[in-house]
């Protein structure tokens, strides 16, 4: 750090300290350079967002760190010294964005079969795949991996397909094809593909009537295998021996992997700088992943700090954390990056449930998986394929079933307290309102027994909540990894969810059945703004690749403040957020969550110089009543330590 003029707000003091820079009497600090370098960015709306929200007009940057930070009238000493002059028009600035919950390797498209997360109809799937065979799958029996499958929207029967499976078959009848799901808990196959299902000994015995009946091999994957349509979910997947290089979370660290990640690795640097994202924390760190940040840096294309989240997510969903071995493991990964001058590991992630995301349309319908207080419903629903319409047929029935929380609470609490007491963060997966709770008590135990520590603890998605859970994220003072672009109303999507979490009537209308405003899952989804004023802090996600691979942190403001989506309608208002909460959420709370707020997250003297431009002040938008046009804001300058590492193209 720069010590000679790291507190020079006055240009008093900054005068002082040129005049008597050369003698460098006056501190320890490195004395200043014979040439001034730095540049002076004025005529800026600039929030800073230090501890009381200023806004100044500029910024001077010299050697990576923001040299003075206020009102024109300061910067003009360094004018006079020589420094560039660069003129914002007043233009906003904020400090480079955090994203607290990423998998950034998913932030480009690898040269694969890819869908892109586009909803089709099974008609347009199967001349997709019909296009790629040649092209990724060119010999007989060779895999064909298309990866952005979404399993929420199209996939629509035509007249030629009735199911994805036959889709499929029509469309590689020579190749086994394995469509991998944005959620990264759905895949779907063709015929070729589910004959090659394996069993515990690797021998080869096919999904079929058999395998998954009572007494066969598979019968445990019953419930999540689909015969008719191919689709198959969570752990059931194994079976198959699909080579699986897209799910970012699973990709085995070989030579092909490396290598088709290689290629995308400047892709993903310039996603991120176009986005004006600094800093991130990668939520699931696993070998293959360190190995590509590391690429990353080595090749001169890392323009953000680095938080990775070190990942165990085979063992999480198995059951099977032997705790001392991956708090050893942890403790190794972070020695290793000792010193590194944007690349840490001190988080542990832990998964601790699955997804919120059933099928009310299959017979019988798929339950969601993740940890709940209360049992699932099965609803009755039927979706008329030419309107549209969704109708309730029948009364929905207590499942007995309220889903998986991955670890009981004795072995939370022990894992949770062993990763504090080494000094590391915890990140945790929470979905369900039970697994919140059960996490809760893991951390509270571990502060019991460790003292406070002062190690963050985050927890993402948060889709549920219980309100007395809400108060305690609070008391804990939990940073929350909310995705906010995920909160409206989407038709299609409560669909998938709400029928299995609220009982439903017979003949009741659906629209008033998925937004009943008496109901808990209204009350209680994302629950933002009743955390943050019980005290939790608002830290912001993306989850990328997870429905897409772009962060929008814009969309993500946006939603955060209107929680309306395409539907229109506003999901809880009450829930919303303010802009200036969202926009700490994204700056300042998120360096604050992977503890590197010393030198990021805002605007002020001696920290890293880390900012963006934007094309349209956010504030004036909400001011105007115009928020929802906050989601169209282009980067148009990203610096990252004093340097630009993103502008946006002349037109
Ligand atoms: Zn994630």
């Amino acid at each position: 750090m720069r010590g000679q003029l790291r507190h020079s707000r006055s240009p008093w003091l900054f005068a002082l300290g040129l005049a008597i820079a050369t003698s460098a009497c006056e501190n320890d600090g490195p004395v200043l350079p014979a040439q001034l370098d730095g540049v002076v960015y004025m005529n800026a709306r600039a929030y800073t967002q230090n501890a009381t929200r200023d806004e100044v007009s500029a910024l001077v940057v010299r050697d990576g760190v923001f040299e003075y930070v206020g009102e024109l009238a300061g910067a003009q000493p360094y004018i006079d010294a020589g420094y560039q002059a660069v003129d914002l028009g007043g233009r906003m600035v904020l400090p480079g964005l955090h994203d607290n919950h990423i998998h950034v390797m998913g932030a480009a498209p690898l040269n694969v079969c890819d869908l892109q997360g586009l909803g089709v109809d099974l008609g347009e799937l199967a001349t997709t795949v019909t296009d790629c065979v040649p092209k990724y799958a060119p010999t007989a029996d060779q895999w064909l991996v298309v990866s952005q499958w979404a399993p929420y929207y199209g996939n629509e029967p035509t007249a030629e397909y009735p199911t994805i499976r036959a889709a499929l078959d029509a469309a590689a009848p020579d190749n086994p094809v394995a469509l991998q799901g944005t959620d990264a808990h759905t895949n779907a196959y063709n015929s070729k593909a589910l004959a090659l299902a394996q069993d515990p000994s690797g021998k080869v015995v096919g999904f079929n009537e058999k395998t998954l009946g009572p007494g066969g091999v598979f019968e445990q994957y019953a419930p999540y295998v689909n015969l008719e349509t191919g689709v198959i979910r969570e752990d059931a997947r194994s079976a198959i021996p699909a080579p699986d290089y897209s799910n970012v979370l699973f990709v085995p660290d070989t030579e092909q992997a490396r290598t088709l990640y290689g290629e995308i690795l400047p892709d993903i640097d310039l996603m991120m700088a176009s986005r004006g994202i600094t800093s991130i924390q990668d939520a699931c760190a696993t070998d293959f992943v360190r190995g590509q940040l590391q690429a990353m840096q080595d090749r001169g294309l890392l323009h953000m700090h680095v938080t990775e989240a070190i990942c165990f997510i085979d063992e999480d969903y198995a059951g099977t954390t032997d705790i001392d071995k991956h708090i050893e493991k942890a403790k190794s990964v972070r020695a290793a990056l000792e010193g590194n001058p944007l690349i840490k590991a001190d988080v542990v992630k832990i998964f601790a449930d699955g997804v919120l995301e059933g099928d009310p349309f299959t017979d019988p319908p798929f339950v969601p998986n993740a940890g709940m207080i209360a049992n699932y419903q099965i609803p009755h629903l039927h979706l008329d394929d030419k309107t549209g319409d969704v109708t309730i047929l029948a009364n929905s029935e207590d499942s007995g079933n309220n889903g998986l929380v991955n670890y009981d609470t004795a072995k939370l609490e022990d894992y949770v307290s062993a990763i504090d007491a080494e000094g590391f963060g915890v990140h945790i997966h929470a979905i369900g309102d039970r697994t919140t709770r059960v996490a809760l008590d893991a951390l509270q135990t571990a502060r019991d027994r460790n003292g406070e520590t002062g190690n963050p603890a985050t927890f993402a998605h948060l889709q549920i909540v219980h309100p007395d859970d809400q108060a305690r994220l609070g008391e804990l003072g939990v940073f929350l990894a909310f995705t906010y672009s995920w909160i409206g109303a989407i038709k299609d999507y409560d669909l998938l969810v709400t029928p299995f979490v609220e009982a439903s009537k017979e003949g009741q209308d659906i629209h008033a059945f998925l937004y009943d405003t008496q109901s808990y899952s209204w009350a209680n989804t994302y629950p933002v703004e009743t955390t943050r004023k019980a005290g939790a802090i608002l830290v912001a996600g993306s989850d990328v690749p997870v429905e897409s691979r772009d962060p929008r942190p814009f969309l993500n403001i946006t939603r955060g403040v209107t929680r309306i989506a395409d539907d229109g309608l506003a999901y809880n208002s009450a829930q919303s957020a303010s802009l200036e909460e969202i926009l700490a959420a994204y700056t300042i709370n998120g360096a604050r969550g992977v503890r590197t707020d010393a030198y990021t997250g805002s605007l002020e003297v001696g920290k890293s110089a880390d900012f963006i431009v934007l094309d349209r002040n956010l504030f004036d938008l909400v001011a105007q009543g115009r928020p929802g046009d906050m989601a169209d804001t282009i980067v148009e300058l990203t610096v990252f330590q004093g340097n630009e590492v993103y502008r946006k193209p002349e037109e």
